[in-house]
């Protein structure tokens, strides 16, 4: 057990419109009543059109829910249509952003260079990025797991500074682990996250490694999050399709 503060970020992905975000974060927040919530810190990941709606009820019913966006612009503002800034979501109270989720990836053609430089927005803008990792199932089956990881991670920390470092969050989330119900065993999440704050180490020393939050996506459920939260290097999860039900999520941001 480290002294890192857990962490349950909940990717809606795009699911739910606000009217249905806004009941959510309602549900939520009561679900939380039983949950020690100083113990714990519970995000929420809206689209970006929920987001408004979820900071005027986070706020008027002061809950303990955190909340940011799935993703952010590289670019700080101007003629980027569709783009929404990491200034425009930190006006919104927001205090998280997902970068480089494997579905941005995939469908959306992120490359390493764009990834880097929405973590290098992210703190521009004062947000922390939730800097999301993981391989492919032929990696897997290849045995370059953590080799492929790793590659990913490192544009994205190299550049950072010792301070950065130490607040970003990272998410290990295997692809073949992501919304199949084919989560990764307690001891192949504790590996790949454990490789992560060794690179954490290598680069930035001890300090920054012992200070990152490292999260394993892919499948957490209630019935799963408290074997992998058992182990030493994974300190919280990112949930998708369990966060979109409050008492689900709550069960897992409760699993202490
Ligand atoms: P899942 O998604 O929990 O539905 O597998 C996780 C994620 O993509 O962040």
């Amino acid at each position: 057990m480290s002294n890192r503060t857990p962490l349950m970020a909940g990717n809606w992905k795009m699911n739910l419109d606000w009217k249905q975000g806004l009941a959510l974060v309602e549900e939520l927040g009561d679900q939380l009543k039983s949950v020690d919530t100083d113990r714990v810190e519970v995000v929420v990941l809206p689209p970006f059109v929920d987001i408004r709606t979820v900071q005027t009820v986070v706020e008027a019913d002061k809950l303990p829910i955190g909340y940011g966006s799935q993703d952010i612009s590289a670019h700080e503002s101007g003629a980027y249509t569709g783009e929404v800034s990491g200034a425009m979501l930190k006006a919104l109270g927001a205090t998280y952003t997902t970068v480089g989720h494997s579905e941005r990836r995939q469908y959306h053609a992120e490359t390493e260079e764009v990834t880097d430089a929405k973590v290098k927005a992210s703190f521009d803008a004062g947000l922390t990025p939730i800097l999301c990792v993981g391989e492919p199932l032929e990696e897997r089956q290849a045995g370059k797991h953590v080799e492929y990881t790793l590659a990913q991670l490192e544009g994205g920390i190299a550049s950072l500074s010792a301070e950065q470092a130490k607040q970003i969050v990272i998410a290990y989330e295997p692809v073949w682990a992501i919304g199949t119900g084919e989560v990764a065993t307690p001891d192949d999440a504790q590996e790949v996250c454990a490789a992560i704050r060794d690179a954490l180490r290598a680069l930035h020393g001890d300090e920054v490694a012992d200070a990152v939050r490292v999260l394993y996506g892919g499948s957490v459920k209630s019935s799963n999050v408290v074997e992998l939260m058992g182990k030493e290097d994974v300190d919280g999860a990112l949930i998708g399709g369990a966060s979109l039900k409050a008492e689900e999520f709550a069960r897992i941001a409760g699993f202490q």
